[in-house]
Formats: C-alpha cells, structure tokens, sequence
C-alpha cells in the first residue's frame, strides 16, 4: 500500500463521509462549471492566463527586480528569503522589532507551507487566522484540507461542537450562519486588539510594485486597516507584469475556484497606508530549482484555484490531509515530489490527472497540472512500490477534463559555465561566485504576439458576459 493510502485508509473507511465529502467538493466543481459557461471567451482566457505565465516565468528575474523598485518606491520594504526558515526569521524580526504579541492573519497557503504559526507561537506571540475556515482548523489543531476551503472536511455538526468548546456556543447549534457570526463577533476583538497584519498574496504587479489579496470575508482588509503594521508574505511566483494582466487571473480565479464571478473583496495595497509601515517577504524555497527544471516549470503558473482538486476523484474521495503536504491534490503531487521525490513518491499516483487524456490536463485555471505525467515517472523511479496505485479511474473522470491549452512561448534558459545549472538570471550566478554572466533567450515573436492578444482580451475582460 502507497504512504498516500495508508494515510487515506481511516477517511475511506468511513463510506458515508467519503461520499459526503465527495459531493460537497463536486458541488463546487460544478459551480466553477455553470460560471464558466457565462464566459463565452473562457477558454481563451485559461490559454491567455497560461501564456501570461509563460511569459513572466521566462522573465521573471527581471519583473522581481521591477516589483521591488516600485514597491520599495510606493513605502513598502521587500526582504527577500531562501527558505521557509529564513522567511520565518525574517517575518519574526519584523515584529521583534515592533514590540508585537499578537498577530492576526488572513488565509495564506505560504505561511502553512513555512509553518510559520507553529514558529512565531514558539518565539510567544499568539497568531490568529481570521479566515473562517482557516480559524476552525486552527482551533483543532490541523492542517488546512483544501487550498480555498480549508475545512471542508468538517460537517457544520463537527464545527459546532468544536465552537461550543472554544467559544462557549450553546449545545448542538449547527446553524451555519448563527456559527458564523459567533465567530465574527469573536474575531472582530481579536482584529481590536491585534498589533501587526499579516495577508498572503495572490498577485504581485511588477510596474506598479502593488499587491492584491482577494478574500470573500474582509479579513485581510480589516487585519490590515487596524494595526499599524502589515506584513505580506508571497513566493516568488506570484509576480504579474501589469495591472492589465490582473484582469485575466481575477476572472479566472473566482470562477475557478468557488464558481463567483469574482472574489467578494479584491483588495490593492500599494505602500503603507499613512503612519503606517508595510513589509512584503518574497519567498524562494525551492521555486528557483522548480524554474530551472523544465519538467516542472509549469507548476510554477498554478494560481491556487484548486479546480484540479475539485475535479479529481481521489483527491475527492481521499480527502485532503491523506496527502501529508500544505497543498494537495494534483497541483499538491507535483510540487511536493519536485522538493523530496522519495518522501513524496506516492503522491503522483494520488491524482488520476496524469492518467488522462495522454498527460494533456487541465481541470481549472489549466495552468500547472500539466507538468504531472513527467513527474510521476520520476517519482515512480525513486520509489518503485508505488507502483501499487490508486486504480485506474473510471471512464467518466477522463469526460470531465476540459481540453489543456498549448504553451506557446516556453522560457529558454541557459547554463552557468561555473556552476553548471540552468539559470534564469541574466546578470551574474549568485552560486558559482557571481563572476559569470549569462542570459535568457526568449521567442520574440511569440512575446509579441501573445502581447497583442492579451491588450486584447484584457481590453473586453470587464466587460459583461451572456450565457452561452
Ligand atoms: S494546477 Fe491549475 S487547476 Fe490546480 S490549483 Fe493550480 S491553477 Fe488551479
């Protein structure tokens, strides 16, 4: 048996929550699906949202160093990390130096991925995740299951006995919407007393040196308005070239991810607000090796909609926290075997994506699962036993993937002479002693005309949108 299906025996053991869980997650999926049909330009936009990505991956040295002139310009101060170690020093020294003990935080997938709660509540300051469903994980001490709702493995009966535990709900109330608001009115004090706002990012605008958080609740907006400190952690993947681009991934987000039009709260910081001071902490660990290997470059355009997940029949019928990372699902089985491929081998075989349709996939956003069907191999490889995979899925999964997009302009890299990796910085080799310049060819015309179609598309992004 796989390390992911010893980890998925209790949850799969339990029929009738299996099945639950698997139509909670597939309401959503279908939800992505009925929204989607009001765009009649959608699949332009999923290729549109991919060659974006393309594009900036392939540039991307240069757009970081943009971001952080502008930002730096707006008030902001960027710190730049390795590794979620140095990320953690760093977000901790910040609020050393501020005298801060209590820190409210909106979702962010790079923190869990850091651990970075476990860390600051080591150095004594009490961390409060102000998502909803981020905060009821947290009061149980677990993981998030699921990237955009992190307690969907929970039944609102489970939720309110643990509310009638931590915050003295009466017995047995399971109304969702009286839950709600006895968690709201816990958190609104918990934001009054908060000294510094942390917020993940989903976008970084490189000629404007803004971020944009997109939440439906508010939370970063409030954690960031009250305090006098925000911090914003983000991995160097995040990084958009324009505002104009932002349009495609806001429309493509939403919809991917919970089937809304649009997040509720699309929020843009740019600098502090007066009196104020604003940190932003960009995160490498591990992105830059991701970069420079081809095989998984694409993971690096994922957008975090979670549609992969939504889609995915085992992850759907396993449940999240089987897969023992901060992201699971499909997008979660390639970027965690790319960091330790023997400790994750099993996970490829947790996904039916690379199964299908011959490796061409795409299940939201299509913007990094296509990088799977080279993974598992690899995996395989490092782990011949798991070669005991999930069975083959039925013939009706393969129906609900909609056709993957072409990546028309792939970043070319070249080799360090000293160091010997493929690099994606065009001025000097941090490695090898910063002595050899190198650069990056990029396909110009297909620069250009990607260019032209998104000014396009971007154009009429806002636009209003007929069912088809
Ligand atoms: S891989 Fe694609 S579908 Fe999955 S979370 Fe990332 S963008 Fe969404």
């Amino acid at each position: 048996m796989t390390e992911h299906a010893e980890r998925a025996k209790d949850f799969v053991a339990d029929e009738k929550r299996m099945h639950w869980h698997d139509q909670a997650v597939w309401f959503v999926r279908n939800k992505r699906d009925v929204a989607r049909s009001f765009v009649p330009e959608w699949e332009e936009l999923r290729s549109l949202g991919s060659q974006i990505k393309a594009h900036t991956l392939s540039k991307l040295p240069d757009y970081l160093e943009q971001f952080e002139k502008n930002a730096t310009a707006n008030g902001a101060r960027v710190h730049w990390a390795r590794d979620a170690d140095e990320h953690n020093r760093i977000v901790h020294g910040i609020l050393r130096e501020h005298r801060v003990t209590r820190v409210v935080k909106s979702k962010s997938m790079l923190t869990e991925e850091c651990h970075l709660n476990e860390y600051l509540e080591q150095q004594g300051i009490e961390v409060v995740d102000t998502d909803l469903g981020e905060r009821i994980v947290q009061f149980r001490r677990e993981p998030p299951s699921h990237i955009v709702m992190p307690a969907i493995h929970l039944k609102k009966e489970e939720i309110g006995e643990l509310f009638h535990d931590k915050l003295g709900t009466p017995s047995g109330l399971s109304d969702p919407k009286q839950l709600t608001e006895a968690a709201r009115v816990h958190l609104r004090e918990k934001f009054l007393g908060a000294q510094a706002g942390l917020t993940g990012v989903n976008f970084a605008i490189a000629s404007t040196g803004g971020v944009v958080v997109c939440t439906n609740e508010g939370n970063a907006d409030l954690g960031t308005s009250l305090p006098p400190l925000h911090i914003a952690c983000m991995g160097l993947e995040k990084i958009i070239p324009s505002p104009q681009e932002l349009a495609v991934f806001l429309r493509l987000l939403a919809r991917s991810a919970t089937g809304q039009p649009i997040t509720t709260y699309t929020s843009h910081f740019h600098g502090p607000r007066p009196g104020a001071e604003m940190h932003i902490v960009l995160l490498d660990h591990g992105r830059s090796r991701i970069l420079a290997r081809e095989e998984y470059r694409s993971s690096l355009k994922c957008i975090r909609c979670a549609a992969c997940m939504n889609t995915c029949p085992v992850y759907r019928r396993s449940g999240g926290h089987s897969y023992g990372v901060t992201v699971a699902g499909p997008i979660g089985s390639i970027l965690a075997p790319h960091v330790d491929a023997k400790k994750h081998a099993s996970l490829p075989f947790a996904s039916s994506a690379y199964r299908l349709a011959g490796g061409r996939v795409g299940a939201g956003a299509d913007l990094g699962v296509s990088g799977l069907r080279k993974a598992a191999p690899r995996a395989r490889a490092a782990h011949p036993q798991s070669l005991d995979a999930p069975a083959r899925p039925a013939a009706h999964a393969a129906r609900e993937l909609p056709r993957a997009v072409e990546e028309t302009c792939p970043p070319a890299m070249t080799r360090c002479a000293r160091c010997e990796q493929q690099r994606p910085r065009k001025s000097r080799c941090r490695t090898s002693g910063g002595s050899t310049p190198y650069a990056i060819r990029t396909c110009a015309s297909d620069s250009r005309r990607a260019w032209s179609r998104w000014a396009d598309v971007a154009s009429r992004s806002m636009g209003p949108s007929k069912p088809r």
